[in-house]
């Protein structure tokens, strides 16, 4: 699977179906569907395991591409993404074995981390016992109910390191998962809620155990890396305002795409300079990186409003889907020092 295959598949057919997507779970199911056909599921799976191991360059185009498309869709099929990605670099050769060969379907599988971040008592604890582990707590975020059939959990263990574990997506013995929650935006994607007690972890499902401080360095890692959706959806907004010059003709709509799509290209070029750059000293000029594209984003999708016009309001138009995705780019995997880094540039 090449790069090109693979954004020709998202102009063909995810781009024209955004709005559907947007509002209709069959609609993503269609999609998600199609994805697998195109054999996209598990880009980074490793060549041993069927490939296609793209390259980390084209991967990141690739997420800015999706999201450019529908940030709905880039947000659901991410997390299976990261689970292939996390099983290859982390689980045991047994998980691998059994995993990876089937995630390009029929195994899907999301991810149920973001609590890891959380300071404090740990808010979804883990026990070791004879068989696994017992599991308590809450797992606030899980995306894919409905497309994944397993999630992969983060669950902290006394010790303060973190088991992660296979879990059923789905209501079972020590396991109540929520409704899908309402949401501004990408609520097609189905997002949940769990509620763990005494769920018994049996050891065979467990997929690596992560030292004490692996999600600060993870996100350290991750700092410009998950900044290329911001990218994407710059670009869907830049889109639209050029989609817009082109159809009025007015000379200011054309130079204001132009500058847009311009500073696009310089934040996309500071974001690439930075993939391979995971040195600690560098994480506050990362955070700055990866706050430029938020803002960018932003301002690219509210440009997209305003040169819509009132018409941006149409329940159906892309300018007010594309700044409701802009809300959950602004958010997702955020840290306190991202959170700052934002903050601070926002006011700057
Ligand atoms: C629509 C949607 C779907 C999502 N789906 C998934 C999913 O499928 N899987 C998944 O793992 N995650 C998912 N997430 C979670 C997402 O990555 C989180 O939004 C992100 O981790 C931030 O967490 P939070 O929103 O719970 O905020 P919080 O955890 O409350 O805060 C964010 C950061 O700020 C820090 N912080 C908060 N308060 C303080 C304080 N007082 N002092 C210092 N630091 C502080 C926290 O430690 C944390 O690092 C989803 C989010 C959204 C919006």
């Amino acid at each position: 699977m090449s790069l090109a295959a693979a954004t020709a598949f998202l102009r063909d057919h995810i781009a024209p179906n955004a709005h559907a997507i947007d509002t209709s779970v069959e609609a993503m199911g269609v999609a998600f569907i199609e994805m697998r056909k195109q054999g996209l599921m598990a880009l980074k799976r490793p060549a041993e395991y069927g490939g296609p191991a793209i390259s980390e360059a084209d991967f990141r185009t690739y997420q800015e591409e999706v999201a450019r498309a529908s940030g709905s869709f880039a947000f659901l099929q991410t997390q299976h993404q990261s689970a292939v990605n996390m099983i290859a670099k982390q689980a045991s050769e047994e998980i691998k074995a059994e995993y990876l060969p089937q995630m390009h379907g029929p195994k899907t599988v999301g991810i149920g981390f973001s609590q890891l971040r959380r300071t404090g008592d740990p808010i979804c604890k883990a026990v070791e016992t004879d068989g696994g582990y017992i599991l308590n707590g809450e797992v606030p975020w899980i995306t894919g109910l409905g497309f994944f059939d397993e999630y992969l959990i983060g669950s902290v263990l006394p010790d303060g390191r973190a088991v992660f574990g296979f879990m059923p997506f789905a209501n079972v013995e020590g396991q109540t998962v929520s409704e899908p929650t309402r949401l501004a935006a990408m609520e097609t994607c189905q997002t949940v809620t769990a509620s763990l007690t005494n769920y018994h972890l049996h050891k065979g499902t467990v997929a690596f155990i992560n030292d004490k401080d692996w999600m600060r360095k993870n996100d350290a890692f991750n700092i410009v890396i998950q900044g290329h959706f911001a990218v994407g959806c710059a670009l869907a907004g830049a889109d639209i305002v050029q989609e817009v010059a082109n159809k009025k003709g007015f000379d200011f709509l054309h130079q204001t795409a132009t500058k847009l799509y311009a500073e696009i290209e310089e934040c996309r070029a500071a974001l690439v300079a930075h993939q391979k750059d995971f040195a600690e000293d560098t994480a506050p000029l990362r955070l700055q990186k990866r706050a430029w594209a938020i803002d960018l984003m932003m301002r690219c999708a509210h440009a997209g409003v305003v040169a819509s016009s009132g018409a941006a309001n149409y329940h159906t138009h892309p300018a007010q889907r594309v700044l409701r995705e802009a809300i959950v780019f602004s958010v997702s995997a955020q840290t306190g020092p991202i959170m700052e880094a934002t903050l601070r540039r926002l006011v700057r």
